[in-house]
């Protein structure tokens, strides 16, 4: 069962407000500060990617970069804007040098993106990259064997669709796999509307803020 948005955000607050200062792992040491995600706290579509590079972590926003550039370009295509979904990270802190998450890092962090996903009831979680994918579908499974095909999980308590797509870092630096994460990308609108609550099936508010009873 869903909880009401507004709830749900306030607590989504909380969360960044105590994750800011989060010192569960050394990366807290080299971190000019925590990129905690950003985007609408009641979003249907979640994109969890890898870490922060540099102009993330001088930002404190995530994918501003040149990746967060062809992540924007792929949204824009298929009409999906920024502010529609909620934008995060595997690990919250930028690993010195932009090398791989090592896993107690990993480990660490992930109490923060699965309180995350539990605050914000995506119905579609769309991991780029291997990490994010390994991590969240719980299998070794690499990218280029598992994108572009959604898996259902549980997580926490509710069901979602896992959606697998390669890194846009990926993309930038090979013109095939910036072809795929196209072909990928435009199959979000689908899964997004498949996903959706049949019409006329819809909860509404809790009968009891609808001020009936006054
Ligand atoms: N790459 C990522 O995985 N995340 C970012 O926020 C930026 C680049």
């Amino acid at each position: 069962m869903s909880r009401p948005a507004d709830l749900r955000r306030q607590e989504l607050v909380a969360l960044y407000r105590e994750v800011r200062g989060c010192t569960r792992c050394p990366l807290s040491q080299s971190r000019i500060q925590v990129v905690f995600g950003a985007g609408n706290a009641d979003a249907d579509l979640m994109f969890v990617g890898e870490a922060p590079g540099a102009s993330e972590d001088q930002q404190g926003i995530p994918f501003v970069g040149r990746a967060g550039n062809l992540l924007n370009e792929l949204l824009g295509e298929q009409g999906i804007q920024r502010d529609d979904v909620f934008i995060t990270n595997v690990l919250k802190s930028r690993p010195p040098g932009n090398r791989d998450p090592e896993t107690s890092e990993i480990e660490a962090c992930r109490p923060h993106l699965e309180r995350q996903v539990e605050l914000i009831e995506p119905k579609v979680i769309c991991t780029l990259g291997n990490f994010a994918t390994k991590l969240l579908s719980g299998s070794q499974q690499g990218i280029t064997k598992v994108h572009g095909v959604p898996q259902e999980r549980t997580l926490g308590a509710r069901k979602v669709l896992l959606f697998p797509i390669f890194h846009p870092a990926a993309g930038l630096r090979t013109p095939s796999v910036k072809e795929q994460l196209r072909e990928d990308f435009a199959k979000l609108p689908p899964l997004l509307a498949a996903s959706a609550p049949a019409p006329g099936t819809e909860q509404g508010p809790p009968v009891d803020q609808l001020g009936l009873f006054g």
